[in-house]
């Protein structure tokens, strides 16, 4: 089977294929020092799909995924004070405590995403002397100099600092401060020793002086620590594309003279109210608003699935709805078919889902797979479902357990739906109307086949 992923790299479709037997892949992951919004994991939830998609076609993964809690300022371009701090002078709490608690939630509302967790989650704080050995490094390259107390990247001395970004729109370039200590307003602080927020509290001592690292030189270093000096596969949001991950690649290949990492992969933007989600746009939607509002955060997942990943998802309430509308249609679909089969979701044997793999095989296709998956839904098979679920190890939309629970009846509603079945087979009808009603009201859909009576959940 090819796997053909658009590479940010180049700007192209390129053949994939992993370095090694592991492939590795890193992805940027959260600035715990706030909720992570629907827009942030959009991200996580394309990784996860990402990889779900790399271990069903064989291939073993090794996934790591950062934690920044420390150097990430107000703006990528290294203006403002630091965001981690602020959350500790806003919430009158430790950083660490903040670090722990925002980290705490992100990983719940991964799980309630059903995203896997990474093999390895790494806290830029746990990792200081691999940035400062990396910041040495570049230093004794010639590719560093110091100026005003910090020590910045001289972007001018690495002819490819703009191939990543080639061809992209550099309006998000957005520089709110001149910085006159740096020769190229293009440079980056790899270690900071002086700041105007001299209240900084993360310290740490370094050849330079106390201080702190720069977020970029942060994901190079966790990255090269956990996968090597070349990776497979680098994700994150087309946000990171003009700095974050610009600056990743001109430290990493500069300190190795190696190619950093192979393939880049981007996710688009969730839009919300015709705009970036952001938290400093404003508003953005958590996974416990939606939880509040009674949707499943796989409603949310099956949203993101519905959207190809580099294409902007507009977030409404409205889209929500139909995407969890689709996600129950499908589950009750199934449910009522084994039921009419008289099987169940054990009894189905897995079988090669090459066809479903193969559209995901172009870079990532969910929503021709979903399409796929509703045509050939009108005319279910055993085979047919024995894929969908096969293909689900993919899409995580935990569909047997959804199934189950779909076919699952509460005590009174078992009562309730034996009961029918002997005013039915009495042929009155009146009553067994009015026991429908009564398991609609709770719920339930009610289902009259030839092979009898199917009761169905549809809180699901
Ligand atoms: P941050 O915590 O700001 O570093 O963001 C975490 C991840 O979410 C990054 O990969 C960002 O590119 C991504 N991201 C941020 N905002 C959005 C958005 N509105 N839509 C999609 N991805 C986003
Ligand atoms: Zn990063």
């Amino acid at each position: 089977m090819e796997i053909v992923f658009f590479n940010t790299l180049g700007r192209e479709y390129q053949r994939f294929e992993p370095l090694e037997d592991v492939v590795k892949i890193y992805c940027c992951g959260p600035t715990v020092y706030h909720f992570a919004h629907l827009g942030n994991f959009r991200s996580y939830i394309f990784e996860d799909i990402l990889v779900r998609f790399l271990r069903k076609s064989g291939f073993s993964v090794k996934h790591v995924m950062n934690i920044t809690d420390v150097g990430h300022l107000v703006s990528d371009a290294d203006e403002g004070e630091d965001k981690m701090v602020l959350a500790a002078k806003r919430e009158k709490k430790d950083v660490l405590e903040i670090a722990r608690f925002y980290s705490d939630v992100f990983f719940d509302d991964a799980r309630k995403l059903n995203i896997l967790k990474p093999d390895i989650v790494c806290r830029a704080t746990e990792h200081i002397p691999q940035m400062i050995s990396l910041i040495k490094k570049l230093e004794a390259r010639g590719f560093t100099y110091f100026a005003g107390g910090n020590v910045y990247f001289d972007t001018s001395k690495f002819p490819d600092y703009s191939k990543l970004r080639a061809g992209q729109d550099k309006s998000s370039v957005a520089r709110v401060e001149e910085d006159p200590n740096k020769k190229n307003q293009e440079d980056f602080v790899l270690w900071f020793t002086k700041s105007k927020y001299r209240d900084h509290i993360l310290l740490w001592d370094s050849p330079w002086g106390l201080g702190y690292p720069g977020w970029h030189i942060e994901c190079s270093a966790m990255a090269m620590t956990h996968l090597g000096e070349t990776l497979d596969i680098h994700c994150g949001g087309v946000d990171h594309i003009p700095i974050h991950h610009t600056n990743e690649i001109a430290q990493s290949e500069c300190a190795t003279g190696k190619l950093f990492s192979r393939f880049w992969l981007h996710n688009e933007f969730v839009l919300f109210n015709n705009d970036k989600m952001s938290k400093s746009k404003g508003s953005i939607v958590t996974v416990s608003d939606i939880d509040s509002k009674g949707f499943d955060p796989l409603d949310y997942r099956y949203l993101c699935l519905l959207v190809h990943y580099r294409t902007q998802l507009n977030f409404t309430e409205e889209t929500l709805k139909s995407a969890r509308t689709a996600r129950q249609n499908l589950v009750l679909t199934l449910a009522k078919f084994l039921a009419e089969n008289r099987l169940s979701v054990s009894q189905i044997e897995s079988t090669s889902s090459f066809k479903y793999l193969s559209t995901v095989a172009e870079d990532l296709n969910t929503p021709k797979l979903l399409g796929q998956i509703w045509t050939d839904i009108e005319n279910l098979t055993v085979d047919t479902v024995s894929s969908i679920l096969e293909i689900d190890e993919v899409l995580g939309l935990n569909l047997k357990s959804k199934i189950i629970l779909c076919s699952t009846l509460d005590t009174q509603a078992q009562e309730i739906a034996a009961q029918r079945e002997i005013s039915r087979k009495n042929k009155r009808f009146e009553e067994s109307d009015k026991l429908r009603d009564v398991l609609t009201e709770k719920g339930y859909l009610v289902f009259d086949t030839n092979q009898g009576q199917i009761v169905l959940n549809r809180n699901i």
